[in-house]
Parts: C-alpha cells; structure tokens; sequence
C-alpha cells in the first residue's frame, strides 16, 4: 500500500513536492527523494496530495531514514520562515546541517555465539577458546574488545569464526551517552547568585518563560546559569546553551568540565564533518544533554529540549546576515515558545529590546549587583587626545598618549597585566598614495584594501579578496609613495614592541583565530601570566576572565560612534563595557583609559560613570521619538545584481509598489554605502512601520507578486543590524 505525501526539501522552496510513499510514512520523517537529476533529503510535512498531477507522474521516496523531526520543531522552523521572510526549505536546511549523518551510517561489526560448541565443531577445549566463549556469554563485542577482554589473538578468534561458533552481527555504531558527576565541583552560590539561581528554578518547570539574567561583569552569571542547567540535566533533559562563537574557547570548556565533569557536545564553524555527524545524531537521539554552541546550534533537532541559555545575548554575532537572515536571540525566545519551556538571557549589557520587554512585563529578570568576592569594579578614565597627543617616535606615527603610555609602564613595573583594545584587524586600514593620492580599492568592492603586513598582503574585509602587497603606486608608479595611513592591531604591537621592548607583547584578532586553537593558546599564555600586554579586536571582549589584568586601554573610542547606523551608540556602549569589564577581576581593582577627541560625548560620559540607567534613558528617548525599533518595526529590502541597470530598475519597482498606509513608511531606495559586494551592484531600501502593524504580512503581498529580472535578487532583512 502506498499514499501520497508533500515533501520539503531543503531547497529555496515554500512549497512542498508529492512523492508516494509506503502508509507507515508519518509526519516529520526524514526521507530521501529523486529530484531533478539528483536525491534530495527533505522532511514529510503533509500526507494527501498537494500539485494535481497524475498518479503515474508521481515518482516513489527511495528511502526512509531512520530519523524524524518533532511537531513542536517543525512548528519552529515555519515561523522561523515566517518572522524572517525566508523560504522554509532554507530554514530546513539549517536543521538538517549534518548531510552525511544521512548517507549510509557505517555499521560496526560485532560477534556472538552461535550456540554450536566446540565439540560439535571438532575444536579442542583451550583456556583461550573458553575466555572468548565467556566473555560473550554477557554480549556481543568486536574483534578488538574480545582481545583485550579474554586476551587471545586474532588467530583465535579468526578459527571460533570460521568454525561457527561465533557469528557476525552488524550493528550501528553506539553513541557515547554523556555522564555527568553532578558533585564534582560545583561553586557554593554566594547570597545574591542563590537568590536569581532560587528564582530561575522555580521558573524552569512551569512552561515558556523568559528570565533576563542582568549582573555586571564578573558577577558569576555563569555559576547562576549553570545551577539550572544542572537542575534541567536531573529531569533527564537537554540544555542548549548559546554563546558567541568566538567565546567557545578551551577556557570555557575547561570551566563547564570542572563543573559537570565531563564536556559538552559543542557546535561552530570549525567542527569537521564526522563531529558534525556524530553531533546531529546524539542530538537528535537524546544522547546528548549538553550542548554549547554558536547561533546554528539552535536548529538542531533536540529531542527533549528543557532549557536555553543566551549567553552574552546582547552580542551582535548572534545575528546572522547570510542565507537565512535572523536574530538567534529572538529565534531562541520562539523556540522555547513552541517547546513550552524557559530560557535565560544571560548579559551585562542587554540591548535595549530586552530592557523593553522586561519593562512590558514580557520577560522577567533577575540581579546581580557585585562583582564576585573581593573584586571591585575598575575606575574608567578618559584621555583626551586634542591635549594629551601621542608622539611619534623611531618607528613612526605614534597611537599611544603620553598618560597611556606612563599607565603601562607603570603596570609593567607592578608585573600586572595589561590589555590593548581595537576593533580593527591587521596594520592599517587604509593604503594612500603621498605622490598621486591615490587608495587601493578592492576589486569586487566599493571599499579599501586593509595591509596585513605580517602576511605581506592586502586583504578586502568584505569579500575576502587579497594580493601581495604593491612595492608601487599601481595608478603612479611611485615607488616609496604607498604610506600606511591609520592603525590596526598590528601596528599598535609594533609601537608597543619600541615603547616597551623588555615586555611580553602579543597579539589577538580574528587573523590570529583563525582556528580555536590558536585563540586558546593565546588565552592560555595570558592565564598563564606568559604575556604582560595582549593587544586585540572584539574578541577580547567576550567573556574572557584573566585576574591579573588590571589594565585596559581602549586605543579609539570614537571609533564605532562614527557609523550613522542606529544601533553604533548602544554598540559603542556595550563593546566599550565589555572591555571594560575585562579589568580588575581578580582582587586587585583595574583601570581602564579610553582615548578619544570627543570627551563630552554622551556615551562615553555613561561608560565612565558607569550609569547604565542613564545611558538606557537617552537612547530610548531617541528611538521612541524617532519610531526606530523596539518602538516600532524596520525591515531592509536589499537589490543585487551584476548587472548595474537592473538592480536600479529592480530598487525603483520595489519602491513605485510601496503600500500606502497609515503608519508606514519607506525610505530609499539608494546605493548601499557598500555600492559594489563581491562584485555585485547593491540598492538599499528601509520600510518602517508602527508596531502595531504586521510588517512581514505587508512586505509579503508587497513583493511576492513582484516582477523583476531573473539576474536580480531581492532579499528582505527584517530588524536590520548592518546598513552597509
Ligand atoms: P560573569 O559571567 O558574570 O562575567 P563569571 O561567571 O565569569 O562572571 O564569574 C567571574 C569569576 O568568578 C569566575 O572565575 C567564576 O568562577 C568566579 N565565581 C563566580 N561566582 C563564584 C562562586 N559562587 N564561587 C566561586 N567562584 C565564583
Ligand atoms: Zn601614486
Ligand atoms: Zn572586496
């Protein structure tokens, strides 16, 4: 018997395709398809007809695997679609990750008695024979764990094999379950961590909720976190626990083993294919309790999911901008609606979105007010560079003030750790001709190559583009007309190295990360009081704890303020927080310098008053007058093209068709101020709306009937982060 059923594949499709299927087949089965000129996996995710073609037309599911996807899941991934505006066969794709956890699962080959003896095989009794005849009495084992175990050799086993006294079984690989020794070492909560623990407990069995975890650096909103995850694990279920990507280092991981004795499943970029695989599978089979992840790590197929932890959930790395535009914090707070359970946004400085919510009385939240122990928060100091200017020295241009520059000295003396903050990667961001003026620009973008001295090349941040460095001006000729113009990372080392030649200097940015490895040893040398001064990017800002380190110098603080964009003030303020709440952890108080040429400006007055509350005050005031999100919505409508004309026209179309309603409202379109990506042609376009309003249902009627050249695409952020 056979029925028809409507498949999604992981395609960029909204719609399902009807195959016929054997009747056992049920919702959310994983199956593999022909389609096209290939096999496609996709998910049943409608049983009857949906096209009215005819039966014979219809081709046959070539298999079933042996995996299916919850309804409570399935619901999470079509509102996933649906809040985003993305097809839900790209939102699938994202859950079924792990391709090769559906090919052919090797099988392993275990042996077991046949119940022949050795008499009826004409073998003579021997001790080697009996302990092999013994140790499968209790189960089945593989030729490896029968020599280790009755400590015979192969040969043995070979002729109990070809006798017929031990047989074959195939059998799937079995998936290593997680122990977890609750007792190891979990930290005594103090008075204020016991009661936001106390309150998160008695929140973690009563359905969907959402706790903001709120407490200053150092606070132990880890150790808080962590107490109900234990308490989740009891209940036998599955802890999610999300954090920036760039956070998953050994140090964490050590922390959590030192806490559950055992270490968590993980999820990021860097994991190869067969720890992709085996981690879908414990996944999905409720093998695995733990798992720490990036942002993708929300989609995979928890069988028995309790609990979500956000960490550091006001972090912008958890929006992603690629393929399936979306906010994992958002995303996570839908996934523990539709699996009715709580989550926990765990942050220092919560974006403003949340403050709102838990003002509305949607989410709850919980304090923390100290500093763990003894450690106190850092005095911040601002240095103004209009009177306090860095002088040049032998090496050249000079990024460090005077007063800096005695700060570190004087650190150095104290055999004290100090930190150097950038948020720009390499040597300079910037290649000017002094002869001609000229800049090199990146082939594919609107933008300026960044000099990687270290590697002798200019890279393009964008798209990834990169060349030797030019010996000469490419548009003059001039041969020492190529100047460096600005500071990256690098560069700050390289003044360092002159100012301070007796000190451990290193450095850490995305470059240096390219793998975790490489950020762990970095971080190891830190912890391990092998580096005096660590100068680096945003990586250093996540969650790093180092208690020897009591000296932070944010080298431009102006630097994220310049962007127009509307979130660079909260940014500005979080990042700069974060760093800050780098010093002083450990018993000694910290100090942070924050160079800038704008000492009145509002943010960095907040940050060196440490008043949140003010801060938060302003920026909603602007955003409420202005309608900007959480107050009211915004999605972008971003045209790409290769071909110049037609995304031109395409921006145009899109803007004639705009609905005309109260409470809405469209701005553009314009050249993105990235004009050229990756050598494509970009439109901007930004339709606000009240909050009142349904902004996807608008933009859906608005776009879908749209009609634009098949060279052009059209892609919707909604809740835009980057206006590039
Ligand atoms: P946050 O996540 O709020 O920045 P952490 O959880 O990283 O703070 O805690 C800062 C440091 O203090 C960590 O080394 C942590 O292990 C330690 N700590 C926090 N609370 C406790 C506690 N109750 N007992 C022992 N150590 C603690
Ligand atoms: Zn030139
Ligand atoms: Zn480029």
């Amino acid at each position: 018997m056979s029925k028809i059923v409507g498949v999604m594949l992981t395609l960029p499709f909204d719609n399902v395709f009807d195959y016929k299927a054997p009747d056992e087949v049920k919702i959310g089965d994983i199956v593999r398809v022909p389609f096209g000129k290939k096999h496609e996996v996709g998910i049943v995710f409608k049983i009857g007809a949906t096209a009215l073609l005819e039966e014979k037309k219809i081709k046959s599911v070539t298999e079933i695997l042996p995996y299916t996807l919850k309804p409570e899941f399935i619901k999470f991934i079509e509102w996933t679609a649906k809040y985003n505006m993305a097809s839900v066969g790209l939102v699938l794709k994202m859950a079924l990750c792990a391709k090769n956890a559906f090919d052919n699962p090797k099988l392993h080959i275990l042996y077991r008695l046949t119940g022949k003896t050795l008499a009826e095989a004409k073998l003579k009794n021997s001790d080697a024979r009996w302990h092999v005849i013994d140790l499968l009495k209790h189960a089945p084992y593989s030729k490896a764990e029968i020599m280790a175990g009755a400590g015979v050799s192969a040969g043995v086993i070979n002729t109990l094999i070809d006798s017929g006294i031990l047989e074959p079984v195939a059998v799937q690989p079995k998936i290593q379950a997680q122990h977890f020794n609750f007792n190891a070492s979990h930290v005594l909560l103090n008075e204020e961590q016991q009661v936001a623990a106390d309150f998160l407990r008695a929140h973690q069995n009563i359905g969907f909720n959402v706790t903001l975890l709120d407490g200053v650096t150092g606070s132990g909103k880890t150790e808080v976190y962590l107490d109900t995850a234990i308490s989740t694990l009891k209940q036998g279920k599955q802890v999610l626990i999300l954090v920036p990507e760039i956070a998953l280092t050994t140090q964490w991981l050590k922390r959590f083993e030192q806490c559950f004795g055992t270490k968590p499943y993980q999820w990021h970029s860097a994991l190869s294919q067969s720890e992709r695989k085996n981690t879908w599978q414990a996944v999905i089979s409720g093998e695995a309790k733990v798992l720490v992840g990036a942002r993708s790590a929300l989609f995979l197929p928890y069988n028995n999911l309790g609990l979500i932890v956000v960490d550091e959930s006001h972090d912008i790395t958890f929006k992603q901008e690629d393929m399936v535009n979306y906010q994992a914090r958002d995303m996570a707070v839908l996934r523990a609606k539709c699996e009715n359970i709580p989550v926990i946004l765990s942050t220092a400085t919560p974006d403003l979105e949340t403050i709102v919510n838990v003002e509305e009385g949607k989410y709850n939240t919980v304090k923390l007010i100290n500093r763990y122990a003894s450690a106190e928060m850092p005095d911040i100091q601002i240095i103004d560079l209009k009177k306090d200017k860095p002088q040049k020295g032998d090496w050249g241009a000079s990024w460090l003030s005077p007063s800096l520059c005695t700060a570190l000295e004087e650190n150095l003396q104290k055999g004290e750790q100090s930190m150097l903050f950038l948020n720009r990667r390499g040597y300079a961001p910037l290649l000017i001709c002094r002869d001609c003026g000229s800049r090199l620009q990146c082939p594919n973008c609107t933008a300026w190559l960044t000099e990687h001295r270290a590697q002798n090349r200019v890279i393009c941040h964008h798209c990834g583009y990169f060349t030797t460095t030019p010996k000469c001006c490419p548009d003059c000729g001039s041969e020492n007309g190529l100047t460096a113009c600005g500071p990256g990372v690098e560069r700050i080392l390289e003044e360092v190295k002159f100012r301070f030649p007796l000190a451990k200097a290193e450095i850490i940015s995305s470059d240096t990360a390219n793998s975790f490895k490489a950020i762990s040893e970095v971080i190891s040398k830190m912890q391990n009081k092998e580096i005096d001064i660590l100068i680096g990017t945003q990586i250093l800002a996540k969650g790093h704890h180092f208690p020897m380190l009591t000296l932070v110098g944010i080298i431009d603080a102006d630097l994220g303020l310049m962007g127009n964009d509307l979130r660079a003030q909260e940014q500005t303020f979080q990042l700069l927080s974060q760093v800050s709440g780098r010093a002083g952890r450990g018993d000694k108080k910290g100090t942070v310098y924050l160079q800038t040429l704008y000492p009145e400006n509002s943010v960095l007055k907040a940050i060196v008053s440490q008043d949140r509350q003010s801060f938060i005050a302003n920026e909603k005031q602007t955003r409420r007058m202005l309608c900007l999100p959480p107050f009211g919505k915004l999605a972008a409508i971003i045209v790409t093209s290769s071909n110049e004309n037609a995304a031109q026209k395409t921006a145009f179309l899109i803007a004639k068709t705009a609905p005309h309603e109260q409470g809405v409202q469209l701005l553009g379109p314009a050249p993105a101020p990235i004009y050229m990506l990756r050598g494509k042609f970009r439109y901007r376009l930004l339709f606000k709306t009240l909050k009142t309003i349904n902004i996807q249902s608008l933009l859906q009627t608005w776009l879908t009937h749209l009609n634009y050249p098949s060279n052009v695409h059209v892609e919707v952020d909604i809740d835009p982060y980057s206006f590039m």
